[in-house]
């Protein structure tokens, strides 16, 4: 089992983070088959099918479908869709911005990760949102340290994203994970340093900046009662890792 530290998030044993080094790699293979067939004309539907190809070739499960009734095993959300889009049979243009959201469970241990994409070709505005959401949970991966709190990694994304003139959402953030996909702490996309939970080798968190291009925090939810949307329509960026705090520095597990 899990052994708390003082701080109170969970530090992972060298065999738990096995298996999430593991389940890690299947989260990354997923994304490296749809980056290479997200083009236009396939459907996010298609892309969801090669997602399941992969976990079933891994012998892994997913943890996205069927959690909260969820129908998929990613989450597909273009352009002004910020997160949690439903794969169907809407077909990708030239232009659009796709996020993709995806986890997998290897002998119960979970891993969650996410990127945003460009479809063909996009514009340079589209590209420097994408650009600077990935600079975000770069910033917050270097924050993954021992004696670093929840406050520097929520400070290090938002400097990032309002330095772009970017917003993000209030009420969705990253999250403790291990036999759960979704466990305690709350890792918030804003913060003050020295603020929070204080890190401690071990601890494994999902760290995942959600960007809008419009700026401010305002989104609303589809009738679908699945996808968000920027208020204002503006476009939407996301990236997300699974993240331990090593040894000998931050470890990303969502990696080959
Ligand atoms: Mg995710
Ligand atoms: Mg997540």
């Amino acid at each position: 089992m899990a052994r708390f530290g003082r701080s109170g998030i969970p530090r992972r044993t060298a065999e738990e983070l096995r298996h999430m080094r593991a389940a890690g790699r299947v989260v990354a293979e997923m994304h490296a088959v749809l980056r290479d067939a997200a083009r236009p004309g396939v459907t996010t539907l298609q892309l969801d099918r090669m997602a399941r190809d992969v976990i079933e070739r891994r012998n892994a499960t997913s943890n996205f479908f069927g959690y909260h009734g969820f129908p998929a095993v990613i989450c597909t959300s273009v352009n002004d869709e910020v997160v949690h889009g439903i794969p169907s049979d809407r077909v990708l243009l030239e232009g659009d911005v796709l996020s993709v959201d995806c986890g997998a469970i290897v002998h119960g241990w979970h891993g969650d990760a996410a990127f945003t994409m460009g479809v063909g070709s996009i514009s340079v505005e589209a590209q420097r949102l994408i650009d600077t959401a990935e600079a975000a949970l770069a910033a917050a991966i270097e924050e993954m340290r021992p004696q670093r709190t929840l406050g520097d990694l929520g400070h290090a994304i938002q400097t990032v994203v309002s330095k772009a003139g970017y917003g993000s959402p209030r009420d969705f953030c990253g999250h403790g994970i291990g036999t759960a996909m979704h466990e305690d702490p709350d890792v918030e996309n804003r913060g003050r340093p020295g603020k929070g939970l204080a890190l401690q080798q071990g601890v494994v968190l999902a760290i995942e900046p959600m960007l809008i291009a419009g700026g401010g925090d305002g989104v609303r939810q589809l009738r679908d009662g699945w996808t968000v949307v920027t208020a204002d329509g503006s476009l939407a960026a996301h990236a997300e890792h699974t993240v331990l705090v090593g040894e000998h520095g931050p470890e990303i597990l969502t990696v080959p």
